[in-house]
């Protein structure tokens, strides 16, 4: 990519960097360029001395700057965790099970970033078309923060009732808005009032309770979540004056390890020591008998070793495992360019299958997509054919 020339100067100052450090950030690759169509950015790649990772800067006149979205803590014990972390009130909202994406203006085109910070030419076209963003046009500096759910999106394929549009599973809610250039959150409050006022989808809080009592009312919803099936929750001060910090049900543990072990030679590793640990807090702090632990070991155990025994059988009767999803686009266009966008990207894709299917908003394309874990696929055949362990 031809290097742009632009102002680092006031790329610093914004940032409140120094040039030296701009520099040491390019030249340690933490800080790239990047393009999508006519619209150039620069990208930071890592966190970097206080830049969080997936921060953007419009490569435009006024260098325009998208924070990247903060990590968000996890509580281990509910006890005394939220009582230590929190000043007063904790908002309890649900942790939906998609993929963060921050929508800002910039330049009058409505853009969809990814947690890494790339515009993502699928979701910027699907926020555009279900949510009316007038809001951006009246507070230009702020980013609507939120998480795509639902099964037809090439992140987090995962089914939500509550996005159901016929033929297509797919939704957007919005859990913090920020100032984009600061990342500092409104309000609990003022959030949901701007939502409703331009007419937003939102995650609605379930409850706020105090902290000293938060860890017992919190162990219930997450009870009532883990039988609905759902993810979490992630808990608020209302004004946001300290980090949220999010808490997740067995059922997602367990979700998360299928997941992983059905590709466990390439996700196995990474996913199975943090999941183990989570478990092992929770049934020490829910105080089980000896038969619910040994419930939730059976649950954990089935977890890893029935995935992976469904792909080696799989991969021994000559298939090629991959994790498909289902996408609809308007368009081949709008196909073509977010296959251009997925090797980019660097996933190694197949397209199974393409079809033109009749909606009531016309005719749309479907398109099923696999992702290839080639490591698990030549892992398992190089076992099957007699390969020593190292
Ligand atoms: P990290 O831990 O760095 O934030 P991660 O990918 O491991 O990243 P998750 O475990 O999914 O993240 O938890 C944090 C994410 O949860 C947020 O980045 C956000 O996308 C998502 N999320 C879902 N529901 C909410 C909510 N109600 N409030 C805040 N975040 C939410
Ligand atoms: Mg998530």
């Amino acid at each position: 990519m031809k290097v742009s020339t632009y102002d680092l100067n006031k790329i610093a100052e914004k940032l409140n960097l120094s040039i030296k450090d701009l520099n040491k950030a390019f030249k340690k690759k933490i800080l790239r360029e990047d393009e999508y169509k006519e619209t150039k950015t620069l990208l930071f790649k890592k966190e970097f001395k206080g830049i969080e990772k997936g921060t953007v800067i419009f490569l435009n006149d006024n260098l325009d700057i998208v924070r990247g979205y903060p990590k968000t803590y996890r509580a281990i014990t509910l006890y005394p965790t939220l009582k230590k972390h929190f000043i007063d009130k904790v908002v309890v909202e649900e942790k939906l099970n998609g993929y963060n994406i921050r929508i800002v203006k910039i330049d009058g085109k409505v853009y969809a970033l990814t947690r890494s910070g790339y515009i993502c030419p699928f979701t910027t076209k699907k926020v555009k078309k279900f949510l009316n963003l007038e809001i951006l046009d009246d507070y230009n500096k702020y980013m609507l923060c939120g998480e795509m759910i639902g099964l037809n999106n090439p992140y987090m394929p995962y089914y939500y009732k509550e996005v159901d549009r016929g033929y297509e599973n797919l939704g957007f809610y919005i859990f913090d808005i920020k100032e984009r250039e600061t990342n500092k959150s409104l309000p609990v409050k003022e959030r949901i009032n701007l939502c409703e006022k331009y007419n937003l989808p939102y995650v609605k809080p379930l409850t706020v309770v105090d902290k000293d009592e938060a860890h017992i009312h919190i162990r219930k919803i997450i009870e009532k979540l883990n039988k609905e099936g759902r993810e979490g929750v992630v808990l608020k001060d209302p004004d946001m004056a300290v980090p949220p910090i999010k808490y997740t049900t067995h059922y997602t543990q367990c979700e998360d390890l299928k997941s992983a072990f059905t590709f466990f030679f390439d996700l196995g590793m990474d996913f199975l020591f943090s999941r183990v640990v989570r478990e092992g807090f929770m049934s020490y702090e829910f105080k089980e008998t000896l038969e619910e632990r040994k419930k939730r070991a059976k649950d954990l155990g089935e977890a890893i070793l029935l995935p992976m025994v469904e792909t080696i059988n799989r991969v021994a009767n000559g298939e090629r495992v991959s994790e498909d999803f289902e996408l609809i686009f308007d368009s081949e266009d709008d196909f073509d360019e977010f296959l251009d966008f997925m090797r980019k990207m660097k996933m190694v894709i197949k397209i199974k299958n393409i079809e033109k299917i009749n909606t009531n908003e016309g005719v749309k394309i479907k398109a099923l997509i696999g992702k290839i874990y080639n490591k698990t696929n030549d892992k398992i055949i190089s076992y099957l054919n007699g390969t020593l362990w190292e």
